[in-house]
C-alpha cells in the first residue's frame, strides 16, 4: 500500500525531525547517503534529490550521470538516538533517472524487477538471514587480529561482548529491524545475529543498515565488527546463511510444504531448490564477492565446499531445516554459501532467479547428500555428478559469465559494473606478492 507523504511529513513534525538521510547503496552494497533538512523532504519526494551518478561505485555512465533520489517513504525511520539533539530519520530511496524511471544500475531496483517477476506468478520471496561477524580489539590506530574473548559457540558470559551485542539487537529492533536472536559463534570473537523472516527487499534494507549499526555501536565500545569472510586462518569463516521460501500472494501460506513429503517439501520448493543448484556456480561470485570469500569455502568450519543439498549434513550448500509439527508455515531452505560482505540486494535478486528458473524449467532434483564429502575421491564426486563451487573469485566471476540466468537477474547494466569491479579486483590480488610469498620462497630459491 502507498503511503501518505502529508501523514509521513506531519509526523515527522511532530516527532521534531530536523534532517532526514536519502540512503541507497552502490553495486558493491556500500551504503551512501545524502543528509537533508526536513523541510526539503517535499521536495525531494515530488521530483526527487539530484545527485551525480558518476561519482558512485557501478553507477558511472556518462550519458546517465544525473540521478535523483526518491524516498520509498514505507522506509522512513527515525534514528532513536539522535532524539533531541537535530533529529534525524532516514529513509531509503529509489534511484531514478531525468524522466523518472528506475535506474538499471541501483541494485534496489535489481531485486524489485525479480520480486515483481515472482509476485506475476503468485509468490511473495521470504528470508530470513543468520549474519555472521567478528569482534576484534582496537588498539590505538591499529586492529589487533585478535579476537577480544576466548569462547566459543552458544557460551554465554558477562563480559563486554555480550553487552555490545545485546545493544547492537536492542538498537535494531528500535529501528523496526526483526533482530534476534544472537549468540556466541564457534571462534573466539565470532557472533550471530539472526533476523526474523521478512520479503527480501525489506530484508536487504535491513540488512545494509543492520551492518551500518553493528559497525558504529561495536566502535563506540572499542571495538571493531568485520563481516570480511575470513579474517583469521584457521578459524571459523563468518557466512550468512539464508532461509528462503515462497509465499502465496493470494492467502500468505507458504508454497514450500507438503507434510506428506519425506523433506517436508512441496513440487514447487524441490524445483526451486533444483534452480539453485542449477546456478550455485553461477550465482557465486555474487553472493561470495571477495577475493577472501573462497578462503572461507574450501572445506571445514561448517562452510559448504560443494554443490549438494541435504537435511542434517552441514557442509551441504543448501540444508533442508526440519519442522515441528504443525508448524509448516515455517518450511524453508536454508543457503550456506552466500557470506555477509554481499551486496544484499544482488544476492537475493540472484538467489530468487536460480530458484524462479527451477520452477520454470521444471528443473529435477538430484539426490540428497546426506553423508560427509570432504574424505568423498575426486573420482567418486565426478561419477555423482557431484560439483565443487568456485575455488576462487576468478573461477567464480567466470562461472558468473557463463550463466545467463543470472546476468539476466541482475540486469545487462549491473551485470556488467558488477564484473567490471571484481575483475579488476580479482586482478590486483593476482598482481600482488604477498608476504607469505616472500616467506616461502624469498631464501629457498
Ligand atoms: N561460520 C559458518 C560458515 O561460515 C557457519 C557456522 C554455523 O552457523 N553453523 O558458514
Ligand atoms: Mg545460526
Ligand atoms: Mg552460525
Ligand atoms: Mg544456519
Amino acid at each position: 500500500p502507498a503511503v501518505d507523504p502529508n501523514r509521513v511529513l506531519e509526523e515527522a513534525r511532530q516527532a521534531g525531525v530536523r534532517f532526514v538521510i536519502l540512503r541507497f547503496t552502490d553495486i558493491l552494497g556500500a551504503p551512501k547517503g545524502v543528509t537533508i533538512p526536513l523541510e526539503d523532504l517535499p521536495e525531494a519526494i515530488e521530483t526527487g534529490k539530484w545527485f551525480d551518478g558518476s561519482a558512485i561505485e557501478g553507477f558511472a555512465r556518462v550519458a546517465e550521470s544525473d540521478l535523483y533520489l526518491k524516498p520509498d517513504l514505507s522506509t522512513f525511520t527515525i534514528l532513536p538516538w539522535t532524539r533531541g539533539q537535530g533529529t534525524t530519520a532516514h529513509v531509503i530511496c529509489w534511484v531514478v533517472n531525468r524522466r523518472g524511471e528506475r535506474f538499471a544500475g541501483d541494485p534496489r531496483a535489481v531485486l524489485a524487477r525479480v520480486m515483481e517477476r515472482a509476485a506475476r506468478m503468485g509468490y511473495t520471496y521470504v528470508v530470513s538471514p543468520e549474519l555472521e561477524f567478528y569482534l576484534f580489539r582496537a588498539e590505538g590506530e591499529r586492529f589487533a587480529p585478535a579476537p577480544h574473548d576466548e569462547i566459543g559457540y552458544f557460551d554465554l558470559a558477562t563480559d563486554l561482548a555480550y553487552r555490545v551485542r545485546c545493544e547492537m539487537v536492542e538498537t535494531l529492533r528500535a529501528l523496526g529491524i526483526p533482530a534476534g536472536p544472537g549468540h556466541h559463534e564457534i571462534s573466539p570473537g565470532q557472533h550471530e545475529i539472526d533476523f526474523q523472516p521478512a520479503d527480501a527487499l525489506r530484508m536487504a534494507d535491513y540488512l545494509v543498515t543492520a551492518r551500518l549499526v553493528i559497525k558504529h555501536i561495536a566502535q563506540a565500545h572499542g571495538l571493531h565488527a568485520t563481516f570480511m569472510p575470513k579474517p583469521l586462518e584457521g578459524r571459523a569463516g563468518s557466512g550468512m546463511h539464508t532461509h528462503q521460501s515462497l509465499l502465496r500472494r493470494e492467502d500468505g501460506g507458504n508454497a514450500f510444504a507438503d507434510p506428506e513429503d519425506d523433506y517436508g517439501l512441496s513440487p514447487l520448493a524441490k524445483a526451486f531448490l533444483a534452480g539453485q543448484i542449477a546456478h550455485a556456480r553461477g550465482m557465486c561470485a555474487v553472493l561470495c564477492p571477495l577475493v577472501n570469500s573462497y578462503k572461507r569455502l574450501l572445506g571445514g568450519f561448517e562452510a559448504p565446499p560443494y554443490v549438494s543439498w541435504a537435511r542434517i549434513n552441514r557442509s551441504a550448500l543448501i540444508r533442508i531445516p526440519a519442522i515441528k509439527p504443525g508448524r509448516y508455515q515455517s518450511t524453508r531452505i536454508e543457503l550456506r554459501s552466500i557470506d555477509p560482505a554481499c551486496n544484499p540486494y544482488l544476492a537475493f535478486a540472484a538467489m530468487l532467479a536460480a530458484g524462479l528458473d527451477g520452477i520454470e524449467r521444471r528443473l529435477p532434483l538430484p539426490p540428497p547428500v546426506e553423508e560427509e564429502l570432504f574424505p568423498m575421491e575426486a573420482a567418486e564426486l565426478e561419477a555423482r555428478g557431484i560439483q565443487r563451487l568456485p575455488a576462487t573469485l576468478g573461477e567464480a566471476l567466470e562461472a558468473l559469465e557463463a550463466d545467463e540466468v543470472i546476468q539476466e537477474a541482475l540486469g545487462p547494466l549491473a551485470a556488467e559494473r558488477f564484473l567490471e569491479a571484481k575483475r579488476l579486483e580479482w586482478e590486483a590480488y593476482c598482481r600482488h606478492v604477498s608476504a607469505w610469498e616472500i616467506e616461502r620462497y624469498f631464501h629457498v630459491y
